[in-house]
Formats: structure tokens, C-alpha cells, sequence
């Protein structure tokens, strides 16, 4: 878990949006190998081991390898997709996605974060395992790519919630555009769109009595 992303985490439990903590116990070119974060609003805590940050146990052990091996024309495809032409922001990669995770980073230069990865997928960047969605922040990343095992309703709302305007999602063609989303493109098997609105984050927030 690069130290970059901690600010972009949020805690995946239901209260009031808030910064989680990191304490780190072990740093190696500014990724957490082991530590923990904790959320200060109901005292949660996780724990980060060999880089990997996971919320939910049962979500690491959930995903399986597909036979296929990642390629550097699939990940320039996605890298156009998601409209990388510089190395500003953070991108997610979820499920199956990850595996062109290392390819991209090398090629663009983002920040990568990989949701659910399989197993088999060697990660040079940051992984976390969630079963409830991205525990991400409104607005916190450029990019998503969501893979046919999460592109349920829950993935959706939270990708399209993680993303700030103007960022791009891409999702199984089988998968409904959100309304939030404008279809760019697409192929048999997949589309990508880009977020008009901004997700609306600060609600719960002003019926909390903040102005
Ligand atoms: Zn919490």
C-alpha cells in the first residue's frame, strides 16, 4: 500500500466519511509492508502484510486465476481507454484487471491500485482486498476498470463515487452505464465512460450539521 494512496482510503464501515491512519511498521520505497490502518471514527483496524491491505479476509481467498497471461497490447489498450497520457492521479484495477497492472504502471508512470487480485498476480504496486466495493474517497482517482465478478450495483456506485469528474470508467458490456457515466466507446466486451457529476459526497455531511 503506497503511503500516496492511505489519503484516498476510506473506512468501508456505515458512519460519517473520514481519513483512515496509518501506522507504519516497515516502509520500503514508499509502500507500507507492514503496519496497520485503523479508522478513528469507530476504531476498525486492518492489517497491512507483505504490501497487501485487506479490509476482507474472505475477498482475497474468493478470487481465482484465469489461465490467460497479461500483454503489453492489452495493457496499451487500456492505458488509451483510460486516457493516460501523463502520470498524474491514481488508477484502480479490479478482479481480472490487475493483470496488467505491473504492464500499465511501467507504461504511464499513475499510481496503481489493485482491488481483488488473484493470487498469481505479482504486484509491484499497491493491492488491497474488499467485498463490499472500493473503500475509496469522492473523487479520489482518475480511473477504474471493473472486471464481470465486480460490476455489480455496490462496484458501481462506489467506482463512480471514487471517481472525480472527468475520469473514466471501463466495465463489462454486459454492465449497465450509470447515469452519472457518459459512454465514450465500446466493444462485445466491455465500455468505457466518462463521469459527468461528481459524485454527490458532501451530503452526508451537511445532514451531519456541517456547513
Ligand atoms: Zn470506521
Amino acid at each position: 500500500m503506497h503511503v500516496d494512496l492511505v489519503e484516498s482510503l476510506r473506512c468501508p464501515h456505515a458512519h460519517e466519511d473520514g481519513w483512515l491512519v496509518a501506522s507504519a511498521d516497515d516502509v520500503v520505497q514508499r509502500r507500507i509492508m507492514r503496519g496497520v490502518i485503523g479508522c478513528p471514527q469507530c476504531g476498525s483496524e486492518w492489517i497491512v502484510r507483505d504490501g497487501v491491505l485487506a479490509f476482507d479476509e474472505s475477498a482475497r481467498s474468493a478470487e481465482v486465476d484465469d489461465e490467460h497471461s497479461p500483454q503489453e497490447s492489452a495493457a496499451m489498450r487500456l492505458a488509451a481507454l483510460l486516457d493516460l497520457r501523463d502520470s498524474r492521479g491514481t488508477v484502480v484495477l479490479v478482479g481480472q484487471a490487475t493483470r496488467v497492472g505491473n504492464e500499465i504502471a511501467a507504461l504511464t508512470g499513475v499510481l496503481l491500485l489493485a482491488v481483488n487480485a488473484p493470487p498469481a498476480v505479482a504486484a509491484q504496486h499497491s493491492r488491497l482486498y474488499s467485498a463490499h466495493g472500493l473503500p475509496l474517497g469522492v473523487g479520489t482517482v482518475r480511473g477504474v476498470v471493473l472486471d464481470s465478478r465486480h460490476s455489480g450495483p455496490v462496484w458501481l456506485a462506489s467506482a463512480v463515487r471514487a471517481l472525480e469528474r472527468g475520469g473514466r470508467l471501463v466495465a463489462p458490456a454486459t454492465t449497465a452505464v450509470p447515469q452519472e457515466v457518459k459512454e465514450l466507446a465500446r466493444d462485445a466486451n466491455e465500455w468505457v465512460g466518462e463521469v459527468q457529476v461528481a459524485a454527490s459526497g458532501l451530503v452526508p455531511l451537511r445532514r451531519g450539521g456541517i456547513v
